[in-house]
Order: structure tokens, then sequence, then C-alpha cells
């Protein structure tokens, strides 16, 4: 696997000190075990901080709706 480190991602939001590494997650956040999320605990953190996308059936979130067994926009539902 290709790490790209300076691939030009940091444009809307700025990542603070988390570096866009590539993720090795293979499934959604929804079906992670306890080994998996403390092998991926940076990842999950890139992926959960700022979160687009939230599961109906789990209540978890996501940047990336791949991540979640039943994604929906937050922009879609109606917040104050
Ligand atoms: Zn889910």
């Amino acid at each position: 696997m290709i790490l790209k480190e300076d691939a030009p991602f940091a444009q809307k939001n700025s990542q603070q000190h988390l570096s866009m590494k590539k993720t090795r997650i293979k499934k959604t956040l929804c079906k992670l075990d306890k080994h998996d999320i403390e092998e991926n605990i940076d990842n999950i953190a890139t992926l959960v901080s700022e979160p687009k996308y939230l599961c109906l059936k789990c209540a978890r979130v996501s940047t990336k709706k791949k991540y979640l067994c039943s994604p929906i926009k937050i922009k879609s539902l109606r917040l104050p």
C-alpha cells in the first residue's frame, strides 16, 4: 500500500495534529470489535472528528458514509 503523506487533503478543515493516513479499516465502524478499534484508533478518531454521516441503526458517525452500515447525511436532517 502506498502512503501519500503530502496529499493535498487539507482544503476545508485543517486536520490539526492528525495526519491523513490511509485508513486500514476494512469494515464499517458499526462492525468493529474492540481489537479493531484499538488497532485503528487514530484512523477512527479522524473519521469521527468531523462527522458528515450518521448511522440510522447504531447512531455512529463518520466523515465517510462507507464506514456506516446505514448512513444518512447529517446535513439532510433538520437541525436547529
Ligand atoms: Zn451502523
